[in-house]
């Protein structure tokens, strides 16, 4: 998960890494009354900052310096609303404006390649640090960092030294590094940057700018709710996450279960295929393709099957279903068993199953499930064999629903 500017600043704020003060408004108005408590504060000039999770706000028009309260809600006004590589603007942060000598760079991320993590450091930093790193990449500095020993003073003043960090802004900057390492860490983040990271003209080094990115996968052991973006997250998704399924919403018309990431994928790939032939037999434009990703797993009970499918036929952009299994430790007969009884469920629960579900089942015990699912005659369920028929029968079914036909 990417956090907001706003968010990551909080996370610095917590661990000692030096940032402005501000808060977030909504509205012009908003902005204004902040500005005006900074004001209060005898500090009138201030910074609105653009809140979208994407870089480059700066040279899109979404920070903006501020003289006083009434600046503040005429620049927030231009802000909000205003549309950044395809982000909407729906808050901005008021800080106060930071006097800035120099600019730099600081960052830690995650090296998957090295099993290890890198800290990267330059004297350059600020806008033009893409600039930077394709004209003179020897100013920016790569170190690594070991994930046993971390980085204590020593390591972060090496880290600073090594981006050239000038001796008057170095201990600061040091400091600085060694408190986001803990964010780094403590908040299991594969990214934490801070550009720039600024020197002030009475000598501070601050975190002008914060962009965090938190690993997922340690989800369950931190308190990082509290960063979720509603606004943003797919409803279908969220209920998916919910009920433990591995769900991906994608935008095509073909619902796709499957048992097995592997298998799930490559269902995409042969029912894109398919969905290409479809539209190209039909002479029609707009192509069939998958609706979602959805792994039910290696044990797809009943149950998960029925809340695999009413999450799936709950997309009312999914005109077919497409459930591909292959049989292993949980055999096409249960799966099968598994079916009917999932189809009985949303029934019996009220949620209508009402789009063709194209099955085929292959592996373990794959004719004893197609006897089942054949004795059940579910109306709605139809058998094919191969993988590629039966994508290719998913996107047929979808294309005709799609036609009105
Ligand atoms: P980005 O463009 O999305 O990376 O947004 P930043 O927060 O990094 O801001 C872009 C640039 O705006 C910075 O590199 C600074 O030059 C300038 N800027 C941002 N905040 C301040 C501030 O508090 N004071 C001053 N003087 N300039 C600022
Ligand atoms: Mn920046």
């Amino acid at each position: 998960m990417d956090l907001f500017e706003y968010q990551a600043k909080e996370l610095f704020a917590e661990y000692g890494v030096p940032v402005q003060k501000g808060q977030v408004a909504s509205t012009p108005d908003e902005a204004r009354r902040i500005a005006a408590g900074f004001a209060a504060e005898g500090k009138p000039l201030v910074v609105v900052k653009a809140q979208v999770k994407t870089g480059g706000r700066g040279k899109a028009g979404g920070v903006k310096l501020a003289n006083g309260p009434d600046e503040a809600f005429e620049k927030a006004g231009k802000i909000l609303g205003m549309d950044i590589k395809g982000h909407t603007v729906h808050t901005v942060l008021v800080t106060e404006a930071a006097d800035i000598a120099e600019e730099y760079y600081l960052s830690f991320l995650l090296d998957r390649a090295n099993r290890a993590f890198t800290a990267i450091c330059s004297v350059e930093g600020g806008v033009e640090i893409e600039e930077v790193a394709h004209s003179s990449p020897e100013v920016i500095a790569r170190i690594p960092v070991s994930p046993l020993t971390g980085v204590d003073h020593a390591k972060a003043a090496e880290i600073i030294a090594a981006g050239r960090i000038p001796e008057r802004a170095a201990e600061a900057a040091a400091t600085l590094a060694e408190r986001l390492w803990a964010v780094f860490t403590d908040e299991d983040a594969t990214l934490a940057e801070v550009n720039p990271m600024v020197l002030t003209p009475d000598g501070q080094v601050l975190a002008v700018d914060g962009k965090v990115t938190l690993d997922d996968n340690a989800a369950f052991r931190q308190e990082h709710e509290r960063f979720a973006d509603p606004g943003a997250a797919d409803p279908i998704e969220a209920r998916a996450r919910e009920k433990h399924l591995n769900y991906v919403k994608l935008d095509g018309e073909v619902g796709i279960i499957g048992n097995g990431a592997g298998l799930v994928m490559s269902t995409l790939d042969v029912v894109a295929y398919a969905g290409e032939q479809v539209k190209g037999a039909a002479g029609a434009g707009g192509g069939i393709r998958p609706a979602n990703f959805l792994d039910i797993g290696g044990g797809a009970s009943a149950e998960v099957m029925a809340n695999g499918l009413e999450i799936v036929l709950s997309d009312p952009a999914v005109k077919s279903v497409f459930v591909n299994v292959f049989g292993g430790i949980t055999a096409c007969d249960a799966v099968a068993n598994g079916i009917v009884s999932a189809i009985g469920m949303l029934n019996e629960r009220g949620e209508q199953v009402d789009r063709p579900i194209v099955v085929r089942l292959d592996g373990n015990n794959a004719a004893e499930g197609r006897r089942i699912l054949n004795e059940a005659a579910l109306p709605v369920v139809e058998q094919v064999d191969t993988m590629d028929g039966a994508a290719r029968r998913a996107a047929e079914l979808a294309a005709s629903v799609a036609k009105g036909a």
